[in-house]
């Protein structure tokens, strides 16, 4: 394992941004992980695990190690029934994960097709699009402890997995290296009894327009790729890091208050005495919908996402979602809570 000094991040973010790092290494094997973890023993710094990259804001150079997780490999562990366990290692790409569940059969990820990044950082947020998360699937992950270098393994509940939350953005957060997760997935070649999830945005719309007449995943990932392709800026042209902040849930009381003044406001139950809103369309109303600023500015397809148009500093994005933080609690009284990770 080659640890390098002074190594730009451009090529290591999807925002794009141009920060350095001290010192960065790609750790390949178990090996090369715990030669990592000896060299930061021995020179004691800030450590940063990275995957793809895709949920991650620079503000400053890392004055520390930043490690890309690029572990390999993908094993069927058990069978039992209907059901598959997979154990994929933490470096593999999402998406090709999910084209290869699509490939022997396998449902249950369908929904989150596209969505960019590693195996390795799905739990940390518990990825989630068109009404599936990660926990739907999750069996267990395993990790490293780093300061110790054990290995433990967390099962669903031990993740306390929430709306894009995890323990590991919480309590554990930078305590431990995800190396592998495996899921649960429904093995269609056993059973065809199968519950798909079409009832969400755009895709039993955009089934009907492809003629789908037996629903099948592959259809469902198609779908749900050209509804995303459609809308979400893709980061070779665009830097970006998805969403940027998460929907909001707000009590009822406060929600009915709300709607008196914006009887359009768009919402979802989330739970007892709860309302989810899109934090798309409070940031819309805001007027920051497609307005750039200097160098990034809020997509003009979808509020939420935050931009890069060339060389936008990480310190230029997080000025800009204060702005919409502020203004969104100015006009509607909530806090919006950012889902990327801010360095
Ligand atoms: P990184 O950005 O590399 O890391 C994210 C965080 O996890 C960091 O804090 C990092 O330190 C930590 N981390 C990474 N790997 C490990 C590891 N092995 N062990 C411990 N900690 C680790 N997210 C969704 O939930 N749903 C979506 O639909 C979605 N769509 C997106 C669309 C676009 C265009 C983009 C750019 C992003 C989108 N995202 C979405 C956000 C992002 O892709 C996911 O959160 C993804 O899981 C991040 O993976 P990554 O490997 O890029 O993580
Ligand atoms: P959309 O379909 O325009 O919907 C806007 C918001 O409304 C979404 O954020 C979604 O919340 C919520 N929503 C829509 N239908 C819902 C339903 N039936 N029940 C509950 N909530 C509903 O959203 P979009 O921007 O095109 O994204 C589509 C999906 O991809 C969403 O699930 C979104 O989370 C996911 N996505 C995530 C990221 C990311 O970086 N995290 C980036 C792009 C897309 P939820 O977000 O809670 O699902």
């Amino acid at each position: 394992m080659n640890i390098q000094q002074n190594i730009s991040l451009k090529a290591f973010n999807t925002f794009g941004i141009d920060v350095n790092a001290n010192a960065f290494a790609e750790v390949f094997t178990a090996e090369d992980l715990s030669i990592a973890l000896q060299y930061i023993q021995q020179h004691p710094q800030p450590l940063l695990i990275l995957g793809g990259g895709s949920n991650v804001l620079f503000t400053q150079n890392f004055s520390g190690l930043v490690l890309k997780n690029s572990l390999k490999g993908k094993e069927i562990v058990k069978e039992n029934r209907d059901k598959v366990f997979v154990k994929v290692h933490a470096g593999e790409n999402w998406h090709q994960f999910v084209l290869w569940c699509l490939e022997k059969n396998f449902a249950g990820i369908e929904n989150l097709s596209l969505i960019p990044g590693c195996v390795g950082a799905a739990p940390m947020q518990n990825i989630g699009a068109y009404g599936v998360e990660l926990k739907d699937v999750f069996h267990e992950l395993e990790a490293v402890e780093i300061s110790t270098g054990s290995s433990k393994t967390f099962s669903n509940q031990d993740c306390e997995f929430g709306y894009r939350e995890s323990v590991f953005k919480k309590e554990l957060r930078n305590k431990y290296i995800i190396n592998s997760v495996t899921f649960m997935l429904h093995n269609l070649n056993v059973s065809e009894h199968y519950t798909y999830h079409i009832d969400y945005g755009d895709i039993k719309a955009e089934l009907a327009e492809n003629s789908v007449f037996n629903l099948n995943i592959k259809a469902v990932s198609d779908a749900v790729i050209k509804i995303r392709s459609s809308k979400l800026p893709d980061p070779k042209d665009l830097g970006n890091s998805g969403s940027f902040f998460k929907n909001p849930v707000i009590n009822n009381d406060h929600f009915a208050a709300l709607q008196l003044s914006y009887p359009l406001i768009p919402s979802y139950h989330a739970g007892a005495e709860k309302t989810k809103i899109p934090a798309g369309w409070l940031i819309e109303q805001c007027g920051w919908k497609g307005k750039r600023v200097g160098n990034t500015g809020s997509h003009a397809k979808q509020a939420l996402v935050l931009v890069n148009y060339g060389n936008a500093q990480g310190n230029e994005v997080k000025e800009l979602a204060t702005a919409i933080q502020q203004s969104v609690m100015d006009k509607f009284g909530i806090a919006i809570e950012a889902e990327v990770n801010i360095y």
